[in-house]
């Protein structure tokens, strides 16, 4: 039973199918795995045992009922702490909520919850989901479970590590600007930013409202398929959010890619892509014309500017988005205040870290009246020029291809943190302009893992899905096993 942790997700899909195992125990030997394994991984904040053997067990009564099952009941996974689980802490990996517990779920987990999967636990993140490698949070650094001395990445290191560590089936994690596929791809399995509105935003701790979206962490872009298949929809608590013309996100898997058009993006091919990278994108240029996909470069004009415009964006939006959390009405409260203001201020000041402080000062500026039309307006005209780019180049391409980061994770605390950085700007794109984006695991024989990032249509996930299944398969690209 002790190796059932390194199968994949459809394997335990065939396997629970076919009893050979429960969902009771699977889940206790991913509970076990947890205990053995993360108090060197930190990549949990907290978990759920009880109710998970409980929900576990519920999946096993559907089962021997013979009740219509979908297609993932009894599979476990985690939750990043920034998305709302009835019951349980919501810290966003912030003092600032510290004793928080959510009233109510998130539309994504109540769906996966209906679905009858099993919640293990909440993971770690950025506080605020701001930075990249979980060194904002205020519960110490998730370490990447490959090489416990490098990153996770972030701000969802936590869920790519604890599916990285074999911690989890697959986790929800949160995508605002690269959080869901950078770690990813340090950490060495999938990650998909989806189409913007595609799946609720409802109980995700908003950062960058017009930017953020609930993202997918798992083994395959198989396994991103099913999940996502479970999780789309038109929510009536999300006024953003679309249905999805596509009803089975899996459905092209397995297909052709003759007719497709792929451009690779020039900007992103600059000089400072650590080798390992240029290596992962040479290849898999190569195993995309093998496979007969048409492959040229492409020009992203703008594409410089969108790090700037990333950055002024979502500071503008997380100074208005975090101005709730006053010790009043969530979580930390300053004590001895003399008067409202002190208790706004003090409670603010003790309980927001560093990096979240920068940003609502730096967005509380390009908001003032007199710097609008300097800073925010102009940054409202970039983000409308690369959507236009953007839609331009892909009425003549169906992906793009790109790398998910510059290099292979980074040592911790060696000062080569990626944080407003070209990680950034190779993930900001796909952010200003809502379009989807996975990241796919590269294999390095005897390094550390890297990231390859297909980029698609407006809600054509279904298209990335199956040329990155492809990929995958053409080139061995599969997850960073520890074992
Ligand atoms: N590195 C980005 C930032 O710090 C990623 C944020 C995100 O996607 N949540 O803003």
């Amino acid at each position: 039973m002790k190796d059932i942790v390194f199968r994949s997700l459809s394997e335990h899909k065939h396997s629970l199918k076919a009893r050979e195992y429960s969902s009771a125990e699977l889940t206790r030997v991913f509970l076990e795995r947890i205990v053995q394994c993360d108090h060197t991984i930190n990549a949990y904040v907290s978990v759920c045992p009880e109710e998970a053997m409980k929900e576990a067990e519920a999946s096993d009564v559907r089962r021997r009922n013979n009740e219509e099952l979908s297609a993932l009941d009894g599979i476990p996974y985690a939750v990043k702490d920034n998305i709302a689980v009835k019951g349980m802490p919501l810290s966003c990996g912030s003092k600032i909520l510290n004793g928080y517990i959510s009233p109510f779920d998130a539309t994504a987990v109540r769906q996966l919850r209906e679905s009858g999967c099993v919640l293990l636990g909440k993971t770690n993140l950025d506080e605020f989901a701001m930075g990249t490698d979980t060194e904002t949070s205020a519960y110490g650094r998730t370490k990447n479970p490959i090489d416990k001395n490098r990153v996770t990445g972030g701000s969802s290191g936590g869920s790519a590590a604890a599916v990285a560590a074999r911690e989890a089936v697959f986790a929800l994690g949160s995508d605002t600007g690269g959080s869901v596929r950078q770690p990813a791809a340090f950490c060495g399995i999938s990650g998909l930013r989806p189409t913007y509105s595609a799946i609720s935003r409802y109980g995700l701790v908003g950062f960058s409202p017009s930017l953020d979206t609930v993202g997918l962490l798992a083994h395959t872009a198989c396994d991103c398929a099913e999940i996502m298949n479970l999780t789309i929809g038109r929510d009536s608590l999300d006024a953003t959010s679309r249905s999805h013309p596509s009803s089975n996100l899996a459905a092209l898997i397995g297909q052709g890619i003759e007719k497709i058009r792929v451009g690779v993006v020039r900007e992103a091919m600059s000089d400072e892509l650590s080798g390992d990278v240029a290596c992962a994108m040479s290849k898999a240029i190569s195993a995309l014309c093998a496979l007969g996909a048409s492959v040229d470069e492409v020009s992203l004009p703008h594409f410089d500017t969108s790090y700037a415009v990333y950055y002024t964006y979502t500071a503008a939006e997380a100074a208005s988005s975090l101005s709730r959390f006053d010790g009043v009405r969530y979580g930390y409260r300053a004590e001895n205040c003399g008067s409202v203001e002190e208790l706004f201020s003090k409670s603010r000041g003790e309980g927001f870290g560093r990096e979240v402080k920068k940003r609502i000062l730096f967005g509380n500026l390009a908001l003032l009246e007199e710097n609008r039309d300097k800073i925010y307006s102009r940054a409202v005209a970039m983000r409308k020029r690369i959507l236009l780019d953007l839609r331009d180049i892909f009425s003549r391409y169906d992906i793009l291809l790109l790398p998910t980061a510059s290099a292979h994770a980074y040592r911790a605390g060696s000062q080569k943190s990626a944080l407003y950085g070209r990680d950034d700007l190779l993930c900001a794109p796909a952010s200003l302009a809502g379009l989807p984006a996975l990241s796919i695991p590269c294999k390095v024989p005897g390094g550390m893992p890297v990231g390859i990032q297909l980029m698609g249509r407006a809600f054509g996930e279904e298209l990335i899905f199956s040329v990155a299944h492809l990929l995958q398969n053409a080139l061995e690209l599969s997850g960073g096993d520890e074992k």
